[in-house]
């Protein structure tokens, strides 16, 4: 799965069927099966070792990372609740992105995932619908996040006055 010079039989890490050989040079590539685009990529301290990833989950582990840190670090900056929203509201939409694009190429190509399971034919297009629904939800509640950001009072951190202070204020 990992090695460069397999590449030509490559299993797609998101259905697992054998892949094209990827054009060099390129980092992102479709699998000609399920339509996903996959990224090429190596970890930070295994620099020898290349490994593929559905771009999808790339995009929801560091949505999942930006979600931890940003509610860590409003809550560690003692932020207005202003900041909390955002920080939740970002990572939910991009998530909500994802699952709408994957539900839409589920329903598609006839293949899905759901708990890492993976799905076929009939039953992928229902978890693909299930996931474009489910998608369109998280989307929904991230704008209403955000536009509850925008009812409040957004300060830059540094420059925010303490809570308590920017409540008589109000
Ligand atoms: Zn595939």
């Amino acid at each position: 799965m990992n090695m460069m010079a397999g590449f030509g039989l490559t299993p797609c890490p998101y259905c697992h069927r054998a892949m094209m050989p990827w054009e060099p040079g390129h980092r992102i590539h479709r699998c000609e099966t399920c339509r996903r685009p996959l990224v090429l990529f190596r970890l930070l301290f295994q620099s020898r070792t290349w490994r593929i990833a559905p771009l999808a989950a790339v995009i929801h582990a560091g949505a999942a990372l930006a979600l931890i840190l940003g509610v860590g670090t409003a809550i560690l900056l003692d932020a207005p609740p202003a900041w909390l929203v955002f920080a939740v509201a970002l990572p939910i939409a991009a998530l909500g992105a994802i699952d709408i694009a994957d539900g839409w190429l589920a329903c598609r190509t006839g293949i899905g995932r759901l708990f890492l399971k993976i799905r076929r034919g009939r039953a992928a297009k229902t978890v693909g619908v299930l996931r474009v629904a489910f998608g369109l939800a998280g989307c929904a509640v991230a704008v209403i996040g955000l536009m509850l950001f925008g009812e409040m009072h957004p300060a830059p951190p540094g420059a925010a006055p303490h809570p308590t202070a920017h409540m008589v204020h109000r």
